[in-house]
């Protein structure tokens, strides 16, 4: 009794291969490094994507060689993306912010045969090619720019090197197991870690993470990628827009609120993702501007906590649902979406709206436990807080270059978040062990302090850190930036009152004019504890 089914590999290329046959004419819109808005479609970045693939092997780069990019959210970018890994090249998406020691650190790491830059980074790409050991191109993303070429000697051109291929470059037949791409984590503390991809984590990722329940991106959808194409695959947005053929808005360089509202009313946007800071300017952007955002109907937030006064406030303002995620670069990302669930439909507003300001539930294709610190199982009563740790199709085994397996002997991934998981699965982050305050042998969570500051309507963001104490070990300090500026320490505090357990209000609150933000839009507690947390024992 002989019978068999087809077995295609899981492949980059055909996801966009799909886009290119199925959803040609979709239009990718992408504001480009001078300011300029380039329409294109799905047909021209995947022919654009071929002549790339092409062009790449003519350089002479190899199957399994990694090309590095340092740049906007752009259609260039997205053509990288898959005429890279199609050809069965890395892509290595680099975060621009980082300090220049560790770009070279990171380059070096990776082994990078090829530099793809926008025009922005020409100058610092120009000063660390000497320090780049591997590096054998640098591409500047754009046409023949005579200045550039004086600045960096040797530099070629992405849209000179496309010019002289034909359309008639085939993708290789790739086993789906080989590497695809290649982030780095953003390594606060020591060197930062790379966790390479394949082409079938990143196809399962892309179809696991877009359930009905989970993005539900659709071909019906115009998204708006505003987390950056170098923070985890831009959570894997360029992938699931093209295996469904989504409308795809790319918005380059500025994201500040003003540019993004104008990009969702031009674009007629219906969905949008990234971290929480983007949602706070765009919303102080909506207000500034009289514009309701009227196409938009869903965001996705994620990367860090989402402050929950912005549920009802997108809700009942501008209609908009804020889908909460998280996960990690070790994840893919996607570890959890919040959706709610047939039980919940008959809910309030109100109710609905506390279910989905925790950070969700698993989708298939992943799952969640919690430890204690011996590795023993802790019940999910949605109380009980531990380690949380993950498995799954898209989950990190071992790191880039490293020996030794990341994972528990029993192959699990230990995430470094504090959480606790309910009996539906619907889990909260309560913290990152490294951030989380010990109080005396207690636990304070920074993230339920941040939020309780941010709803006061007197302050605009906050940071709550442990600050060194003589007594307690760590007490809590939060670090805030007004949005009124008659708000005192004394009534922020007074605010705590009954929110918190009396132990758990902070001992101090600093207001700052500015909070120091990582490459992702994440702040960075690891400084802020550097500035402020000495401030409790200093006399
Ligand atoms: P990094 O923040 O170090 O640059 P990642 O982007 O991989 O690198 O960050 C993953 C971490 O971000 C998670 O372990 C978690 O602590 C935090 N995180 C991500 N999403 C959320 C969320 N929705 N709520 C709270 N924390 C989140």
């Amino acid at each position: 009794m002989i019978g068999k089914m087809m077995h295609k590999q899981l492949t980059i290329s055909s996801l966009i291969e799909h886009a290119g046959r199925y959803h040609s004419e979709t239009t990718v819109t992408s504001v480009e490094t001078s300011g300029e808005v380039v329409h294109s479609n799905w047909g021209e970045i995947e022919a654009n994507a071929r002549k790339l693939a092409s062009a790449l092997e003519r350089l002479g780069v190899q199957q399994g060689e990694r090309c590095g990019t340092i740049a906007w959210n752009n259609r260039r970018h997205l053509e990288i993306y898959f005429g890279v890994a199609g050809a069965g090249m890395i892509c290595h998406t680099i975060n621009p912010r980082l300090k220049p020691e560790q770009l070279i650190y990171i380059i070096n790491h990776a082994e990078d045969k090829v530099l793809f830059i926008d025009e922005t980074f020409a100058a610092a790409a120009g000063q660390l090619q000497a320090h780049l050991k591997t590096l054998k191109h640098v591409v500047l993303m754009g046409p023949r720019n005579e200045a550039i070429a004086k600045k960096v000697p040797g530099i070629l051109f992405y849209d000179e090197l496309l010019a002289e291929e034909g359309e008639d470059y085939l993708w290789p037949e790739l086993d789906e197991n080989m590497p695809s791409s290649l982030c780095y984590t953003s390594g606060t503390t020591g060197n930062p870690k790379g966790v390479q991809y394949t082409h079938r984590t990143t196809v399962l990722h892309s179809i696991g993470g877009n359930q009905p329940d989970g993005l539900a991106l659709s071909a019906k959808d115009t998204v708006m990628a505003v987390v950056p194409m170098f923070h985890v695959n831009a959570w894997g947005v360029p992938y699931i827009t093209a295996s469904v053929g989504s409308k795809l808005v790319l918005p380059g360089p500025n994201l500040d609120g003003e540019s993004l509202v104008r990009l969702i009313d031009d674009e007629r946007v219906t969905i949008a993702l990234g971290v929480p800071t983007i949602w706070m300017g765009l919303l102080q952007a909506l207000e500034k501007t009289g514009s309701k955002a009227e196409s938009l109907t869903r965001t996705v937030v994620g990367g860090s906590a989402l402050p929950t006064v912005m549920i009802p406030t997108f809700r009942d303002t501008y209609g908009v649902e804020l889908i909460h995620a998280w996960g990690m670069t070790e994840t893919s990302p996607l570890g959890t979406l919040n959706q709610l669930l047939q039980k919940h439909q008959d809910l309030s507003d109100t109710e609905k709206g506390s279910i989905r300001e925790g950070q969700g539930r698993p989708p298939y294709g992943v799952e969640l436990r919690l430890v204690d610190e011996t590795g023993k199982k802790l019940p999910e009563d949605g109380v009980t807080q531990g380690e949380l740790q993950i498995r799954g199709h898209w989950i990190v085994d071992t790191y880039f270059g490293h020996e030794e397996s990341a994972l528990t002997a029993d192959g699990w991934f230990d995430t470094g978040d504090v959480a606790t998981i309910d009996p539906d699965g619907y889990m909260i982050i309560r913290d990152r062990s490294k951030d989380i305050i010990k109080s005396g042998g207690e636990w304070i969570s920074t993230v339920e302090l941040e939020d309780i500051a941010m709803s006061h309507p007197g302050i605009a963001q906050a940071a709550a850190i442990a600050a060194r104490h003589p007594k307690w070990d760590e007490r809590p300090v939060v670090i805030a930036i007004k949005a009124d500026e008659a708000l005192t320490e004394a009534t922020l505090l007074d605010f705590y009152e009954g929110k918190v357990a009396s132990w758990q209000i902070p001992d101090k609150v600093i207001f700052v004019d500015e909070l120091p933000l990582g490459g992702t839009g994440k702040v960075l507690k690891n400084k802020l504890r550097d500035s402020f947390g000495g401030i409790l024992t200093e006399t």
